[in-house]
């Protein structure tokens, strides 16, 4: 009897840490190209980090624990992505828990667009200005900063009227995906930061045409295009929904509308994904 208790004892010590604490995904699914997110439920922890495909992913503390939000990039196959993590308490402690990312396909509507000629075949002089801005934008998506966002909202007070993902072509020509999502709204509405920030870049760009990038923290970015006006500059702390700008149609559109680009850990993420994750 003695001996039995003694087993019970020992099962009950190496099972604690299981029943006091809690790592799990928000959402075990997710479609390709949305974020994924991951909520220890617990002590507080001095370190955690999570290892998922190739990244090395960090935890942070928040009011209920730590998260972290894992890239699903639009072209990750559907399948089980194993995670592993790493959490480290207060006394130095680690423990170490797998968990399974099921990662679904995401079938995305096709899109066709008319555009002069001079946008969709850029000359030489253009082609040299969009290799300039494009490694601009790499070097603003590479910062490492601390985090500072917390929930987020919408950017614009209009409906959606083009979906992430979308499979472009122009003038009968296949083209990258579309790599954010469109929100529609006349010219001169107030575009609002998804959630808390620093202005990283202000730009006139030629696809993007007057550009805001926030950045958030921990690798994730806001990008927030064909503005007519911008009302931030670079450096410039904003919260979540102040103004960053106004609606307009500069650069590569065909009207007056806000296209928002957010790319996580270097890789480009359905916006509305991400808003439906944290909501205000
Ligand atoms: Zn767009």
């Amino acid at each position: 009897m003695k001996r039995l208790w003694l087993s019970l004892a020992i099962v009950l010590v190496w099972a604690w840490p299981a029943w006091c604490d809690d790592l799990s995904l928000v959402s075990p699914q997710v479609y390709n190209g949305e974020a994924a997110m991951l909520r220890w439920q617990g002590e507080p922890l001095s370190f955690g980090v999570v290892r998922y495909r190739d990244k090395v992913v960090y935890l942070y503390a928040d009011p209920l624990g730590a998260v972290a939000l894992l890239p699903v990039g639009l072209d990750t196959a559907a399948g089980d992505y194993p995670l592993l993590a790493a959490l480290v308490d207060r006394q130095g402690q680690t423990r170490f828990r797998e968990l399974v990312l099921h990662v679904e396909h995401k079938a995305r509507p096709e899109e066709h667009l008319s555009l002069p000629k001079r946008m969709v075949s850029p000359s030489a002089e253009d082609l040299a200005r969009i290799n300039r801005e494009s490694a601009l934008l790499n070097e603003t998506f590479t910062g490492q900063t601390p985090r500072l966002w917390t929930t987020f909202a919408r950017p614009v007070d209009g409906p959606v009227s083009s979906v992430f993902g979308k499979r472009r072509y122009m003038n009968g020509q296949p083209k990258a995906p579309h790599g954010g999502t469109d929100f529609r709204g006349p010219q001169g509405t107030p575009v609002h930061a998804i959630s808390n920030g620093r202005v990283a870049l202000v730009s006139e760009m030629f696809y993007t045409g007057q550009t805001v990038v926030v950045d958030h923290g921990e690798g994730l970015y806001s990008l927030y295009a064909h503005l007519s006006k911008v009302l931030v500059e670079e450096g410039h702390t904003v919260l979540r929904g102040d103004v960053l700008g106004k609606v307009g149609s500069t650069g590569r559109s065909t009207g007056p509308h806000l296209h928002l680009t957010v790319k996580l850990l270097g890789e480009r993420v359905d916006p509305l994904a991400l808003l439906e994750i944290i909501k205000q």
